[in-house]
């Protein structure tokens, strides 16, 4: 089987080919220039180029479906060579900004929410993702590719900002060595260039893991899915947390570095009747204390079976205000694309049951 030439780095990719400063054309012909076979990288050798085709490929991922919701987010459900499909969405955003006349225009800025793993071990309770079982790591270049597809698809230009969130399908954390591949070749300032301060991973809490890319310190921001605020419920609603309990992911967040203007992220999933009352509320201000944290609280999105209820609005932003009052920044994430089930693991589902 061919090689995949997103899963290397810039460096890896000059340690193997020779002489080694094609890596850099490699990667401005591929990241900046859209160009997606070697035959057209016009200043590369012919026998190149040739070398280059018969050993790897560039895009490993073939787009089976794309589903356009009315608030403008598009989601994208990918096959891998394998066969197996995962799921990225891109959230666009009108950001306003001054014009040096002083005039007010709207820029469009991108989110895009990656996969990380094709299923997930963590089994939450909640999460559609889970039911499907765990099938494998995604590679470094299966997980650029998510980026580059859309970028090219949608022609958003190279120097759109854009932002990462491994947020999709699977546990970042759990395939940690390519995950933070990913995040460098993404960064290369002669790839995609997009900094890690713009690329947050999500993670359900694996303690030690959370310590160690600290360790790296590669400057990438930091979700953690905390969803309640004692052992008991988060217990039954996420196994994971008889490994690592909430106190030992606060105490790997309190290590974690962090950039000064930067915060960490705390996630709250929202169940009505289970975690939306102003007690929870208490408990997280307690929780997040001595952390430079902001919480972004979900609305359950329900699918066909799911055991838990979407909240009150009103529940919500009694919790959002309780926060706020508490000197905690809090938002509440708009449900994006709920009319093409844009949340975790529900397009593929869908499409399994389309094509069954
Ligand atoms: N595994 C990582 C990242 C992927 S999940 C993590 O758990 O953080 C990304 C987010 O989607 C998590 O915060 C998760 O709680 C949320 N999510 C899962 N199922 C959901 C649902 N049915 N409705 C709304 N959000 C959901
Ligand atoms: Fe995995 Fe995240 Fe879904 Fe939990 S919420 S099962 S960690 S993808």
């Amino acid at each position: 089987m061919k090689k995949k030439i997103l899963d290397y780095t810039k460096d890896e990719l000059a340690a193997e080919i020779k002489p080694p400063f094609r890596a850099k054309q490699i990667y401005n012909w591929i990241y900046h220039k859209d160009v997606h076979n070697f035959a057209s990288m016009q200043n590369l050798p012919k026998t190149m180029r040739e070398m280059l085709e018969e050993n790897y490929i560039i895009n490993p991922l073939e787009a089976v479906r794309k589903e356009v919701s009315n608030d403008g987010s598009v989601k994208y459900l990918f096959r891998c060579e394998d066969g197996y499909t995962i799921e990225t969405v891109l959230l666009p955003m009108k950001k306003e900004i001054k014009d040096e006349a002083g005039n007010i225009k709207k820029e469009a800025k991108y989110t895009i929410c990656v996969s990380s793993q094709v299923g997930c071990k963590i089994g939450c309770a909640f999460c559609l993702t889970a039911k499907g079982g765990f099938k494998r790591d995604l590679s470094a270049g299966e997980i650029v590719a998510q980026v580059l597809n859309i970028k090219q698809d949608m022609n958003i230009a190279h120097n759109r900002r854009v932002n990462i969130v491994y947020m999709g399908m699977g546990e970042p954390l759990d395939n940690i060595y390519n995950v933070t591949k990913a995040i460098q070749i993404l960064n290369d300032i002669d790839g995609l260039a997009i900094g890690a301060r713009r690329q947050t991973i999500s993670t359900s809490g694996l303690s030690h893991q959370i310590e160690k890319l600290g360790k790296m310190n590669l400057g990438v921001l930091l979700a953690i899915s905390l969803h309640a605020v004692d052992d008991e419920l988060r217990e039954t609603l996420m196994p994971i947390n008889k490994a690592y309990n909430i106190e030992s992911v606060i105490n790997a967040v309190k290590k974690f570095p962090i950039d000064q203007r930067k915060r960490v992220m705390f996630e709250y999933l929202v169940m009505k009747d289970l975690n939306d009352d102003v007690k929870s509320a208490k408990k997280l201000v307690k929780l997040l204390h001595g952390i430079k944290a902001k919480v972004n609280l979900i609305y359950f999105n329900p699918y066909p079976g799911s055991p838990f209820q979407r909240p009150e609005e009103a529940d919500m932003e009694k919790f959002k205000a309780y926060l706020n009052d508490h000197g905690i920044i809090c938002t509440i994430r708009q449900s994006k694309g709920l009319d093409i089930s844009a949340a975790c693991g529900q397009l593929k589902e869908k499409t399994a049951n389309d094509l069954s």
